[in-house]
């Protein structure tokens, strides 16, 4: 906030005016990123076909589905030359240096530092709840003692299916699902409130599997803290960090974590359904005896092809892999991670920061009580939950989609607003604001 003051009194400009947010698009040093990505003209994003629409829309749903980079749509279409002009010899031979057989170690290379992660503990492969069922199959052990999994309340609807689903399956009783929960009248849930749940339930619990960031809420958890105090307690950490990655800094090696899974489709801007990755710590890099559902592409790629039947391990995540690499999922992310190798986590985070503390200063200074903000302002990454009183709400959303400004709503009330540092701008913010102004103050009583 500070550098936002700062800047506006040297302007001599509002940080309410429209200039001063176009100033601060000016100065900002990742702008050119922007250019990267194929950015909907309102009339597209719209489906509509308006005279004053074919100006860019403000995209704010980068936390559900990322735009695209233009380098996605290029590489996907080199990999459909090269399985036009080469066939199975793909797999070993590329025209552009990037044989089928190793695709996955070029994207590892490129997402482990995102997450904070040595190269040897991310795998890809999947999506997101069919790795998250992979991770515990090998993770969620229980015995009579300790065969609980504590996940937070409200956590999103496929992480609560797929671990009740495994307690059920494993044939443990319905109390082994243990649920986090914010106190009453409160939206987010405090660090000391897990930390004593997990002092006090630590010798019933296999797992804790919480969302680094919490989908609904923006909140970003201690993940360093959990961490620590679960592993202290003897649990399995695991971290759901879909809404984390590419967002927020991560630091999964050194946090200890167990494993982790991710999407790749939201801030990572794989496209829709793409792949997922995960993590292993390197504590388990050679634990060949860690019961795992295995497939071939989880056997140690030396002996792979010798077809013996005798199922040995590779080393790290990737002994986890269990299909060859979907090539056509993988060339969309790699797209992307090769604009993330533009930038680093900590330059984004810089500007993430801004974004969004500049979205939360116009929604309290021109919208005021009318909304409530039930992210934290502290623990949060690039997005903010809205809630809207019910009468208005619909109203407010209805406008914001018509103006072309694209977000998320989330019955019954709440808005979600996601400014990316990759392509969003200051303006874009300044523009989302104007609109749920003009719907609540100008266009209605
Ligand atoms: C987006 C999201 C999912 C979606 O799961 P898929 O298996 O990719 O369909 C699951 N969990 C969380 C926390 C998410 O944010």
């Amino acid at each position: 906030m500070e550098h936002l003051l700062a800047t506006a009194s040297k302007s001599g400009l509002d940080l309410e005016d429209l200039r001063f947010a176009q100033i601060m698009d000016r100065a900002d040093p990742l702008a050119r990123l922007r250019n990267e990505f194929a950015i909907p003209t309102v009339n597209q994003a719209t489906g509509r076909d308006a005279a004053d629409g074919n100006g860019l829309c403000v995209y704010l749903c980068g936390n559900s589905l990322g735009l695209m980079p233009k380098q996605s749509r290029r590489i996907l279409n080199e990999e459909m030359d090269e399985w036009a002009t080469k066939g199975v010899m793909g797999h070993f031979h590329h025209s552009k240096g990037r044989p089928w057989v190793g695709y996955r170690s070029q994207i590892v290379e490129k997402m482990a530092p995102i997450v904070g992660a040595e190269p040897v503990e991310v795998g890809v492969m999947n999506t997101l709840t069919t790795n998250l069922h992979l991770l515990l199959a090998a993770f969620y052990r229980p015995t009579d003692q300790r065969y609980k999994i504590l996940i937070e309340s409200k956590a999103f609807p496929s992480d609560h299916y797929a671990v009740e689903s495994q307690i059920k399956w494993h044939g443990r009783p319905a109390d082994a699902l243990l649920l986090a929960e914010p106190r009453p009248g409160e939206h987010t849930l405090r660090t000391e409130d897990i930390l004593s749940l997990i002092r006090q339930e630590g010798a019933s619990i296999a797992v804790v599997m919480l969302s680094g960031v919490q989908y609904y809420t923006g909140q970003v958890f201690e993940m360093d803290r959990i961490t620590a105090a679960a592993k202290a307690a003897g649990c399995v950490v695991g971290w759901d960090v879909t809404h984390a990655a590419g967002n927020v800094p991560l630091s999964l090696h050194d946090w200890g974590v167990d494993f982790a899974c991710w999407c790749s489709y939201k801030y990572l801007n794989s496209g829709p359904g793409g792949i997922s990755c995960f993590f292993v710590h390197e504590r388990y890099a050679h634990d060949a005896d860690l019961q795992r559902l295995t497939g071939w592409w989880g056997h140690d790629a030396e002996s792979r092809f010798d077809m013996t039947n005798q199922f040995v391990p590779g080393v790290g995540a990737a002994g986890f892999e269990v299909s060859n690499t979907p090539i056509l999922v993988a060339a969309t992310l790699l797209g992307s991670l090769d604009v993330f190798s533009k930038t680093s986590m900590e330059e984004l985070c810089k500007k993430s920061v801004l974004l969004t503390a500049y979205l939360e200063y116009l929604l309290q200074t021109r919208i005021g009580n009318r909304v409530e903000i039930i992210t934290p302002g502290e623990h949060r990454g690039a997005q903010l939950s809205l809630l809207f009183a019910s009468e208005i709400f619909e109203h407010v959303f209805g406008m914001l989609m018509s103006a072309g400004v694209i977000c998320d709503e989330r019955k019954p009330n709440c808005i979600r607003l996601a400014p990316v540092p990759l392509y969003n701008t200051f303006s874009d913010v300044w523009w989302a604001v104007d609109v749920i102004h003009a719907a609540l103050y100008t266009s209605r009583d």
